[in-house]
């Protein structure tokens, strides 16, 4: 498995293309900008982007969904829950004062514990409600991508539609702190971390 870290947009989201090295097929995890560059990268490892399982509904992370589903043929995967947010992706745009850029189609929606498989790679989907209602976590093998609900030493903010800190600090507790502490965790925004570190040193978890 190959995870490429693409940082895109003037929010600085990451986006991850992860590739399986064996068949070269590769998901993207959230679409936030630049299509060209992601298109490069993809073109360095000969990948095929199959997938784009976004991680929840809000621009930075949806902005470049519609060409990497148009041009690059990715079917557009997210939980229902954030439909709406998809729904809403011009008013987004408006309210930041973003480029304006075309709604992706939903292709399908993904729901708690469901599998999917991309070449040798299988991800398995953890809903994580709280930053958003239908935020998800996407688990393969010892990497965790988290989206806006877990980042380094932080959590996702909870002010926005839709948002709860008590329901994101349910699924930060029950659905992420119970996974395998040496799981590396890539989140939407800023380094790197993993379960242990942040059951240890997260200052939102009482540590
Ligand atoms: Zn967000």
């Amino acid at each position: 498995m190959i995870i490429k870290t693409l940082v895109m947009g003037s929010l600085q989201v990451n986006n991850y293309l992860v590739i399986c090295e064996k068949t070269h097929n590769a998901v993207l995890i959230d679409a936030g900008g630049d299509y060209n560059s992601t298109i490069k990268e993809a073109e360095k490892y000969n990948a095929k982007i199959k997938y784009l399982l976004n991680t929840h509904g809000h621009l930075d992370h949806i902005a470049g969904n519609y060409d990497i589903q148009t041009k690059a043929g990715a079917k557009v995967l997210i939980h229902k829950a954030d439909e709406f947010l998809v729904e809403s992706l011009q008013k987004q745009l408006a309210m930041y004062g973003m480029p304006n850029c075309e709604t992706p189609k939903i292709d399908e929606f993904v729901e708690d514990g469901q599998i999917i498989s991309v070449g040798e790679l299988i991800f398995k989907v953890i809903h994580t409600p709280g930053h958003s209602p239908g935020s998800v976590c996407y688990l393969t093998d010892n990497a965790l991508f988290a989206g806006d609900t877990l980042f380094a030493d932080s959590v996702g903010r909870t002010d926005l539609p839709g948002g709860s800190y008590e329901e994101l600090e349910k699924s930060i507790k029950n659905k992420l702190f119970t996974l395998d502490e040496a799981i590396k965790v890539y989140p939407g925004h800023g380094p790197s971390t993993s379960i242990g570190h942040e059951k240890i040193h997260n200052p939102f978890f009482g540590c």
